[in-house]
Formats: C-alpha cells, sequence, structure tokens
C-alpha cells in the first residue's frame, strides 16, 4: 500500500511544485514505484513532466469532482517507475464546486484508493492556498512535507499551516503526520540564508531534514524542457540535493532501498 504525502505550504513559490517533481523523479530512480497527483490548477507539476495539456483527456478534476477512476488516466514520463495524474486549469473550479458536494474533504482519499496498492509512494503537489484542494489532500495523506524559502519571510504563515494540519487531525484525517520541513532555494553566499536554517533547526530540530536544496538555477530552467532535474543535468547542485533528500526519506521512513 503507497504511502501518500502531500506537499503543501500556502505560501506561494517557495518549492512545492520543484520539489514534488524531482523528489518524486529520484524516489523512481532509486526503484520506488512513484505517483506524483497534480493537485494544483496552475498544472506545473504536469508540465515540468512532460505533459503536454493538450494530452490530457482526463485529469484530477475528473476525479475529484464527478469521481472518475484514477486507473484511467495514469500518463507515464521519461522516468521509468514515475506515472503523474494530470492537473489542467480547469481545476479551479472544483474549489467551488466541492461546496455543494458530499464529502467533499474526502474525495481524494477515495479516489486514491483503487490505485493505492500500485505504488510505493504517491506525492501530491498542493497549490499555494489552504483551500478546498489542499484540505482533500491532507485528509488523504498519511504525511504532509513543508517546503520553506530559506528567506526573510520564511515563518510567515507557517503557523497558520501547522494550525490547519492540527484541526484536520482533529476533526478529518486523525493519522495525518509531518514528514519533514524542507528548506529550499538556499543561498550559501548570504548570511541571511543561514540564520533561517539555524532557527528552523532550533524550532523544529528532528523534524526539519538534514538536506537543505540550494538555490540552483538549473532546477528552475529544466521544467521548460518538461524534464525532472536529474534528466536535464544529472550533476548539477539541485539535482544532487533532491538525490540525497530521497535517500534521507527512504532511510527516515524505513523503505530504504539499495544505495547503489
Ligand atoms: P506555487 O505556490 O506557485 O505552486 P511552488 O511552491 O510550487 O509555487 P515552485 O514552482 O517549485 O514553487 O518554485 C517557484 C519558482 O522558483 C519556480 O520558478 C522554480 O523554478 C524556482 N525554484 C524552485 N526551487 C528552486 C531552487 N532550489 N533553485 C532555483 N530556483 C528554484
Ligand atoms: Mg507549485
Amino acid at each position: 500500500m503507497a504511502r501518500i504525502i502531500a506537499i503543501a505550504n500556502q505560501k506561494g513559490g517557495v518549492g512545492k511544485t520543484t520539489t514534488a517533481v524531482n523528489l518524486a523523479a529520484s524516489l523512481a530512480s532509486i526503484g520506488q514505484r512513484v505517483l506524483l497527483v497534480d493537485l494544483d490548477p496552475q498544472a506545473n507539476a504536469s508540465s515540468g513532466l512532460g505533459i503536454a495539456k493538450e494530452a490530457v483527456s482526463a485529469s484530477i478534476y475528473d476525479a475529484i469532482v464527478d469521481g472518475a477512476d484514477l486507473l484511467g488516466m495514469l500518463s507515464p514520463t521519461e522516468i521509468e517507475g514515475l506515472l503523474v495524474v494530470p492537473s489542467t486549469p480547469g481545476l479551479a473550479g472544483a474549489e467551488v464546486e466541492l461546496v455543494a458536494v458530499a464529502d467533499r474533504e474526502y474525495r481524494l482519499r477515495t479516489a486514491l484508493a483503487s490505485i493505492r496498492p500500485l505504488f510505493d509512494l504517491v506525492i501530491v503537489d498542493c497549490p499555494p492556498s489552504l483551500g478546498h484542494l489542499t484540505v482533500n489532500a491532507l485528509v488523504a495523506a498519511d504525511t504532509v512535507l513543508i517546503p520553506i524559502q530559506t528567506e526573510y519571510y520564511a515563518l510567515e504563515g507557517l503557523g497558520h499551516l501547522l494550525n490547519t494540519i492540527g484541526l484536520i487531525r482533529e476533526e478529518l484525517n486523525p493519522a495525518l503526520e509531518i514528514e519533514g520541513i524542507l528548506l529550499t532555494m538556499f543561498d550559501s553566499r548570504t548570511k541571511l540564508s543561514q540564520q533561517v536554517v539555524d532557527e528552523i533547526r532550533t524550532h523544529f530540530q528532528d523534524l526539519a531534514f538534514h538536506t537543505v536544496i540550494p538555490r540552483n538555477v538549473r532546477l528552475s530552467e529544466s521544467p521548460s524542457f518538461g524534464k525532472p532535474a536529474l534528466l536535464y543535468d544529472r550533476s548539477c547542485s539541485g539535482t544532487q540535493a533532491y538525490l540525497s533528500l530521497a535517500q534521507e526519506f527512504c532511510l527516515r521512513t524505513g523503505s530504504a532501498p539499495s544505495l547503489a
């Protein structure tokens, strides 16, 4: 049964999608069977994995709003072992349509039930809000991974996110745990980046991943080629950081593959 990880932070542009795509690709490259679910109407994870908008006939919208079977929408990627359920801009409508739907918080959980036995890990890329879509991800997930950008306002909004996670635990998904906090876009040339790392480690201790993702232009270039960074530039610091995050992730969760 796949473990389901939501990648969430209502703050925009903190590295959720970059992490979803590159962690998923790295985990697949070390032998895990991985499904990436794009739950953001911006569809950045879909396009970043080379899924052309025109090629999407059924998307996560159909699963969430109409109850369509995810089995029919698993799209292959260039990485063996990594499949994706694509999103489309129309998913934005789901935020409104779900208001009138029964079990609106459980739509993703229900949709994932049928494909869960086929994967080791399901990674859900959330949109930058705490609306119905993110709530669906947090209700479906076993754990939530929170990317935080190492910049001045890094901790802004984090309290609100942790509060929401607490409420979801109380009301909808008591088993939800925090997978970890991931520091992204670290710039070794600035004191500020190091200060944010120190602050997060002091506050959250072991909850923060040891791996820190550096600011690396290759990570921002690769989506325009529809590839995860490891197919675009295997040796760049960004690719290497996400590969070590994948190793750390597996060691932490006890699903360690061979390190070969
Ligand atoms: P949104 O909230 O809009 O969904 P997000 O949290 O998913 O954003 P990303 O799209 O992953 O964030 O990243 C925001 C921008 O920063 C993108 O242009 C991305 O390419 C770039 N970026 C992300 N991580 C890095 C990094 N480590 N180094 C350099 N650029 C990065
Ligand atoms: Mg995103």
